[in-house]
């Protein structure tokens, strides 16, 4: 079973209104996470990655550097070359309009998700991302995710078209991943699944893994959002059941509390356990770039992977600890 390590890079102002005042102090917590306690953004999941000897997926989100210029989104990619980690695209369409100029044309206010644009629109939109990548030195890219997982049936083309190799953009616990859930019927819940574009090319779909937790509700398997135990318990079950590939979820704000700037103590300490987790499983849980990927086979409706009820258990405790706290 290989591990897709993935975090979503992206900057986040507090207000669409004052982006331009708020956009330093923005970059410098979301990207660096600079606390009194150290460095919660980036350089810390870097250098937690390389000290597990793991290869981490960075679907970075360029579209923010249209209104604010190359410069960070350069860093951003620096940092991200500098550890020798993989760089992907992903894309969050709320910067569309505010970008200068805006980067459609008749741009009338802001629509949030892709699945809001049309096909034509999406192929555009994921145009102006890889030529943002490119004007910072980024070439090569394999790999799309929308933000939010915010696809439709349309967005499989559009990655086609720029000829990208991978789509890791479905989410099947989502709502606002590809409304109708048109692209879900075609394998089973998250299974990988190879999609034929009209031009003839292939794009090997990686969906978001999601796993059956203790108390038989579908959860996805981000770092943030369930326990080391559960996230653990759910790649060895999906390796046993023979998954091929596990996609696992971060961003590089995770570590810190939202919208303060210290870290969550919780969120660290799981992920410095999830990585030490595939650090000893290395050889069965090899952790991987979409450039050591294969396109998936034909859907084999696999089940999805379960946890115990104490994996999830020790989620509700550090919930409950949080709260307390
Ligand atoms: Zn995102």
């Amino acid at each position: 079973l290989k591990v897709l390590f993935t975090f979503d890079v992206e900057v986040w102002c507090d207000s669409w209104q004052t982006l331009d005042e708020d956009f330093p102090r923005a970059f410098e917590r979301y990207v660096f996470g600079r606390s009194p306690q150290g460095e919660f953004g980036l350089p810390r999941a870097l250098e937690t990655l390389d000290r597990h000897g793991l290869r981490g997926v960075f679907f970075v989100e360029p579209l923010f550097a249209t209104r604010f210029g190359h410069e960070p989104l350069a860093r951003i990619v620096g940092l991200l070359r500098d550890a020798g980690q993989e760089v992907q695209l992903h894309l969050h369409p709320e910067w569309a309009d505010e970008a200068r100029p805006p980067l459609l044309p008749h741009m009338q206010g802001k629509r949030q998700y892709l699945h809001y644009y049309s096909a034509e629109e999406q192929r555009a939109l994921l145009g102006h991302g890889l030529r943002m990548m490119r004007e910072v030195g980024v070439h090569g890219l394999l790999a799309f995710r929308a933000g939010s997982f915010a696809c439709s049936a349309d967005t499989p083309d559009a990655v086609a078209a720029h000829g990208l190799a991978f789509d890791s953009s479905v989410n099947p616990v989502a709502t606002v991943s590809q409304p109708g859930k048109a692209l879900d019927a075609r394998a089973g819940i998250g299974e990988p699944f190879v999609h034929h574009a009209a031009d003839g090319a292939q794009v090997g779909m990686i969906p978001m893994t999601v796993f059956r937790d203790g108390v038989g509700r579908l959860r996805h398997a981000q770092v943030g959002a369930c326990s080391a135990r559960e996230l653990q318990e759910a790649m060895t079950d999906a390796a046993e059941i023979g998954w091929e590939t596990f996609v696992l979820l971060s961003h590089n704000f995770e570590l810190l509390v939202p919208g303060q700037l210290r870290p969550d103590r919780i969120v660290v300490d799981r992920f410095e356990q999830v990585c030490a987790f595939l650090a000893r499983e290395k050889d069965a849980l090899p952790t991987t770039g979409f450039d050591g990927l294969a396109l998936p086979r034909a859907p084999r409706r696999l089940p999805v992977p379960a946890v115990s009820r104490r994996a999830t258990a020790t989620r509700y405790a550090a919930q409950l600890m949080r709260r307390l706290a």
